[in-house]
């Protein structure tokens, strides 16, 4: 008798295994403990460049080399017209065509969403807030711009981050259309110098040759706004930072 309890603890464990490990990239993954940033590696073999990559991100942005940047071409309207929890982050969803240019690629804007703390940290120093508004080109390559938040002096609330902290689902899984779109290009500061580099998706499964665009200038939000999105994911959303091996970062 103790032996076919113990079979069906194991064929019950095998199957719930196999349907983890087969959902493909839905195999769980977080910020701490078994399933935190050390251990994204060895959770899924499509999650190795996590453990194996050499560019990987986040990363401290230091030691720059200076060089001739072009200004980078937004092509942005409103149009993030849904907000959700996915678990992980706070994401707006992006439906009508924006998109940047670089390297003479036409890169369009499908989502962006938040990390707090920061995951990049620029010479040291880390924010209290960063959004990533993430890029495809028509061929699947991703393009990522960052911006980092401050914690607003005045407590004055970011207008168009309001649009969609106003609808922020609070469970898991939660969605809602926004009843104003928000407009992108109305987020980003008014000077748009930036670091470049390469880099990777900072979430399993970590997938390189992402091209990382980091804005300079930082935006605000009110405190409130960010005690926010940090009560409703939990608990801190950044990957920490990755060595920076090889790469040159230019600005
Ligand atoms: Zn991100």
């Amino acid at each position: 008798m103790k032996k076919k309890c113990l079979c069906l603890i194991i064929l019950i464990t095998g199957v719930c295994f196999s349907v983890v490990t087969f959902a493909g990239e839905k195999v769980h993954w977080g910020y701490s403990g078994h399933e935190g940033p050390k251990f994204w590696g060895n959770l899924a073999p499509e999650y190795t460049p996590c453990a194996e990559g050499r560019n990987q991100s986040p990363i401290d942005i230091a030691k720059m080399i200076e060089s001739d940047l072009p200004p980078l071409a937004f092509n942005y309207q409103a149009g993030g017209t849904q907000v959700i929890n996915n678990g992980h982050t706070i994401q707006v969803n992006y439906n009508t065509q924006s998109s940047i240019t670089i390297d003479g690629i036409s890169f369009e804007l499908k989502q962006f969403h938040f990390h707090s703390p920061s995951e990049n940290i620029i010479e040291g120093k880390s924010f209290p807030m960063e959004a990533h508004f993430v890029h495809a080109d028509n061929k699947g390559a991703l393009a990522v711009v960052a911006l980092m938040f401050e914690t607003s002096a005045k407590d004055a609330k970011n207008n168009e981050l309001e649009k969609a902290w106003a609808q922020m689902p609070a469970m898991a899984g939660g969605k809602a259309a926004l009843v104003q779109p928000v407009d992108a290009n109305l987020l980003l500061p008014k000077d748009r110098s930036y670091y470049r580099f390469n880099g990777s998706l900072t979430t399993p499964p970590c997938s390189e040759g992402v091209r990382w665009l980091v804005m300079k200038s930082h935006v605000t939000a009110a405190k409130a706004q960010i005690d926010k999105f940090k009560s409703v994911v939990g608990h801190p959303n950044n990957r920490p930072v990755q060595p920076v091996n090889a790469r040159m970062i230019l600005e």
